[in-house]
């Protein structure tokens, strides 16, 4: 069965997790939505702290298990307990302390690891860094890379690297059809064409008003799409 680890891209209100969570919650493994997003422009939707404890109430009262992205170490001392699974964002990748600090919490604390692929790293490259993580269980992320126009495309699907990936480690792998597929259009083919690489996960985001929302407004499906490529999936 694949493992789906799927919500908005950031979190943006707690109507909007909640509706998520409970039209979706029952199809997912994991609930993902970013507290703080990482962001180009200072000026842009950042996420909001007050996300962490309307994560807290809704995971308990829908019994969704949360994965989350930490930035930092005093953020994984104060938010590492309520996260079920820790992600390691794209930028990041190449953070060996940060690496360091998630390993030694994680094995201790005995929770999974979602480690995404930076979008210009080599496959050799990204398991390199994987080797931070030794203690861990690991769940190799691949996110798109970046390609020869980004301004026209920003990230381009990698699908094919499951396979390649697959031979390099012994991890479990996860493909993010999502920030692969950039535009809403693509996402529903692309998840199931990676699923021909026998992926062990798929992310997906999910909003229930798209159109509307604060970062990543063109890649993200609505509800009934997503429970649409759920049902192709499953
Ligand atoms: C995300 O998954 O929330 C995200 C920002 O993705 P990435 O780090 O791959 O850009
Ligand atoms: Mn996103």
């Amino acid at each position: 069965m694949t493992m789906i680890v799927a919500g908005p891209c950031a979190i943006e209100s707690y109507e909007q997790i909640e509706e998520l969570y409970k039209s979706v919650g029952g199809k997912i493994d994991y609930f993902r939505g970013g507290i703080h997003k990482y962001r180009s422009l200072a000026n842009t939707y950042q996420g909001t702290y007050q996300a962490l404890q309307w994560v807290r109430d809704l995971k308990a009262k829908y019994n969704v298990k949360y994965c989350g992205e930490i930035f930092s170490k005093d953020e994984l001392m104060e938010y590492g307990k309520d996260f079920d699974m820790i992600q390691i964002g794209s930028r990041n990748m190449h953070n060996t302390n940060l690496l360091k600090l998630i390993n030694s919490y994680c094995s201790w604390n005995n929770k999974p690891v979602l480690f995404k692929r930076h979008y210009a790293a080599s496959i050799q490259e990204f398991v390199n860094h994987s080797s931070y993580l030794k203690d861990s269980e690991v769940y190799m992320c691949l996110r798109g890379i970046q390609g020869m126009h980004p301004e026209e495309q920003r990230f381009q699907p990698d699908m094919p690297d499951i396979a390649r990936l697959r031979e390099l480690t012994d991890s479990k792998i996860v493909y993010d059809a999502s920030h692969s597929s950039c535009e809403k259009r693509f996402v529903a083919a692309n998840a199931l064409a990676a699923l021909e690489y026998c992926p062990d996960g798929l992310m997906l985001e999910v909003h229930p008003t798209p159109a509307e929302a604060l970062s990543d407004a063109d890649q993200q499906l609505n509800i009934l799409e997503f429970l649409n490529l759920v049902n192709k999936i499953k």
